[in-house]
Formats: C-alpha cells, sequence, structure tokens
C-alpha cells in the first residue's frame, strides 16, 4: 500500500496552478499573483524629510546651537524655490523636497522660531550629514521588480499595486470545487434523521475547509448508492477543478464511487493510503480536452474524520498548487507528549490532539465517526507507522489545524 508520501507525490504529479487573470486591485485580496510586477517610479521621487523641521548645511550647526536665517516654508506637495546657503534654512514638513544645498534636517522639537519667524535656534547637537532624509528612490527605483509570480495578495502587496499605479493584476485563477456526500443513510442537515439515516455533516465540513483553503467551493445534493444517481453528480463536478466525493469507496456493498468514475473515464491513480484514519481513500483524474478542464477528483472515506484527515494531507496541497502557492499543506511542528499514547497497528496516524505551549495532549478520541471530540483539537498530533508506546516526554509531530 502507498504511503502517505508516496500518495501525496502521486497527487502533486498529476496538478497544476491554474491559468492567470487579469481582475481590479479590488478583487485580488486573498488571491496568488501571476505575472512579475515592476515599479514605473522611484519611491520617493525626490530626496525628502521624514520629519518636521529644517533643512539646513550640517556644517553649519558645527556645536549644539546655531542661528539661521529662514529662507522659506515648503510643505508636502510643494517644492522648493531657494538653494540653502550657508547661515541659511528652510521650514520643511514631512514628506517635501529637500531644497539644493541642505544635507540634513534637524526636528522642529529642537528649534526655536524668532518671534518675527525671520531666523531660527538651532539647539541640536552636531546633526549627521543625510540626517532625517530619505534618498529618492530609496524604496524602490523605476523599473525594479516589486513582485514575483507565487505571491499571496494581501493587504500590503494591493497597497504596493496601488503605489506602482496599478489599476489591475494577473492573478491565478481561483481553483473550483464541487463536493457531492454519496450515502442512501444520508439526509440534509436540516431534516430529522429518521431510522437508519443520519445526517449529512461532510457537505459542510468540506466546502468549508475548502473555502478557508482558497477554492470556489459548492456542494451538490446528496448522491444516493445508486449508478445512475452518482453519474449525473459526477458528470456536474466534471465542471470544476477538484471533485470530492465523500463514501462510497470501501469495500462495502453499495461502495460504488470508484466503479462509477471509471466508467465516466477518470483514470485511476491510487486506491488506498497506509493511513489511520483514511485508509480506503481514492485518487483519479479526468483529462481535460480543448474545451473541458481537467478534474482531480478524490473520493474520500465516508467518515468525517477520515474525509479531514485525506482533505488535509491531499487536497489542501492540491489546492494550494492550483492557486500557484507552495504545496505545503498545514504547517507542522514538533511538540512533547504530556501522557502516553499507545500507536496499534502498522499505519501512520493522525490522531486529534490539543497542541500548546511545546507540548501536546492526544484527546480521548473514538475513531473516524467521532468529529465531535475534534471540536476540542488544534492539531494533529502525527505517529510513525510502528506499533509501540510512545511515552510521555517523547517529541512528535504535529499538524496545526486552520
Ligand atoms: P462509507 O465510506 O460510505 O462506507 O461511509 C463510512 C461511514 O461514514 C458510514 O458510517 C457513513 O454513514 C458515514 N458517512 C458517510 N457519508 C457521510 C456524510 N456525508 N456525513 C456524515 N457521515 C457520513
Ligand atoms: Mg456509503
Amino acid at each position: 500500500m502507498l504511503s502517505v508520501d508516496q500518495a501525496l507525490q502521486l497527487v502533486l504529479q498529476h496538478t497544476a496552478p491554474r491559468p492567470g487573470v487579469s481582475v481590479g486591485l479590488s478583487d485580488a485580496l486573498g488571491q496568488v499573483l501571476a505575472e512579475t510586477v515592476t515599479s514605473d517610479i522611484d519611491s520617493p521621487p525626490h530626496d525628502k524629510s521624514v520629519v518636521d523641521g529644517y533643512a539646513l548645511r550640517a556644517a553649519d550647526v558645527p556645536s549644539p546651537s546655531a542661528r539661521l536665517r529662514v529662507l522659506e516654508e515648503v510643505t508636502a506637495g510643494m517644492v522648493p524655490t531657494m538653494a540653502v546657503e550657508p547661515g541659511t534654512a528652510t521650514r520643511i514638513m514631512t514628506g517635501a523636497p529637500i531644497p539644493e544645498g541642505a544635507d540634513a534636517v534637524v526636528m522642529v522639537e529642537q528649534t526655536e522660531l524668532d518671534a518675527d519667524g525671520s531666523h531660527v535656534q538651532v539647539q541640536a547637537a552636531a546633526p549627521r550629514s543625510g540626517q532625517n532624509i530619505m534618498r529618492r528612490a530609496a524604496s524602490m527605483s523605476r523599473g525594479q521588480t516589486v513582485l514575483s509570480p507565487g505571491t499571496l495578495m494581501r493587504a500590503i502587496e494591493l497597497g504596493l499595486l496601488a503605489e506602482v499605479g496599478r489599476t489591475a493584476v494577473r492573478i491565478v485563477a481561483q481553483p473550483t470545487m464541487a463536493v457531492v456526500p454519496t450515502g442512501d443513510e444520508l439526509v440534509d442537515h436540516w431534516q430529522v434523521p429518521g431510522p437508519g439515516q443520519i445526517r449529512d455533516s461532510n457537505g459542510t465540513l468540506l466546502i468549508n475547509l475548502a473555502t478557508q483553503a482558497g477554492a470556489e467551493a459548492h456542494c451538490l445534493r446528496i448522491a444516493t448508492d445508486d449508478e445512475a444517481c452518482l453519474r449525473e453528480r459526477i458528470e456536474t463536478g466534471f465542471t470544476c477543478d477538484v471533485l470530492l466525493l465523500s463514501g462510497g469507496v470501501s469495500a462495502g456493498v453499495l461502495d460504488l464511487v470508484p466503479r462509477v468514475l471509471q466508467d465516466l473515464g477518470v483514470e485511476q491513480v491510487f486506491h488506498k493510503v497506509n493511513l489511520k484514519p483514511g485508509k480506503p481513500l481514492w485518487f483519479g483524474l479526468r483529462r481535460g480536452t480543448p474545451t473541458t478542464r481537467q478534474t482531480l477528483v478524490f473520493g474520500l472515506p465516508g467518515n468525517p474524520v477520515s474525509s479531514l484527515v485525506c482533505f488535509e494531507l491531499f487536497v489542501r496541497p492540491a489546492i494550494q498548487k492550483l492557486s500557484g502557492l507552495a504545496p505545503t499543506g498545514l504547517p507542522r511542528s514538533t511538540a512533547i507528549l504530556t501522557k502516553d499514547h499507545p500507536q496499534r497497528g502498522e499505519r501512520q496516524t493522525f490522531w486529534p490532539a490539543a497542541v500548546g505551549d511545546g507540548d501536546v495532549t492526544p484527546l480521548p478520541w473514538k475513531g473516524s465517526g467521532d468529529l465531535a471530540t475534534l471540536s476540542g483539537a488544534n492539531c494533529l498530533a502525527h505517529f510513525p507507522p510502528v506499533e509501540r508506546l510512545f511515552k510521555a516526554g517523547e517529541t512528535i509531530e504535529v499538524l496545526h489545524l486552520p
């Protein structure tokens, strides 16, 4: 059986980033850049003052006191009209261009202006040449690359795009996903289950995981364990980049999903991973044509926690890669076990747990159908595929849940 790493490599081998599309800046937040962005300006466009004060010649203030004649006042948006000569200074505001001849700015707090405004007494220790001046192009110069493809567009990057005059930007098209819960026993979550029935929780779980991971996800109606119904839902799902089916991939008599997928031309890449929970995972590819897109198809095991673990290990990295991001999956770290934990069986195990300040406590989880206990979890504790008792104090890997 494939290991988790082998299965993930196969998923990623079949996943390519979506093409780039142009959008207005107001639609780019949270998206991934698909182009190289260069600056059309020097920033700042001129040597500028970073304080309110007096622009002067540093050499004019050799000791902590000097009296200088005030030439003019320059506020941000204005341009100086006079050069600063020996013995003179220009009143200057933050952001305003440094007048010719000046090489330092002394903060207004370190000066005293005469009552008639004609002269200023500077009380600063000898200013350094360049003091309180931001040089032209210190932040970026015209033609310089300021953002590279693959960058996640946060408010900061959008501000930078505005600074370089962009109104539109090419981003990686957001991946789309359809979710199909399958099972004769399922009813919609707004219904009261009858005898033998349960509510569909995976539909809601999976579309929200996918939305958080950056996909545009929607849930199709529940499919019954019936070939015609499965065919209809699956064909609808082919309009998306990713199709997630939940349930129907194990060894039960009504586990029809792998067969129906193959009948519809989805090429199986693998079925079953040496993983707990989530062993029955099925993955395949529906190849695109010049008029249809390629669809990654995941058959997730029906139990909610198995579905979640498979999503985090395989579907999240696929969404990241489709989105133009590095397919790193959940953030990982190490932590120290607070109590003994028996690892049973020889499957790689991801156990719901609570991670705190460097330590991790496995929760009293009742198995793959127990979603309620997961509500107290903020991570999955990772145990390697060896049967043994992990002792309190041992260091293990944890995957941080979003
Ligand atoms: P299956 O993978 O179809 O054999 O289902 C495994 C288990 O998960 C069964 O107990 C199902 O009732 C349960 N299950 C399947 N689909 C869902 C779902 N959408 N929501 C909650 N539980 C489910
Ligand atoms: Mg089923």
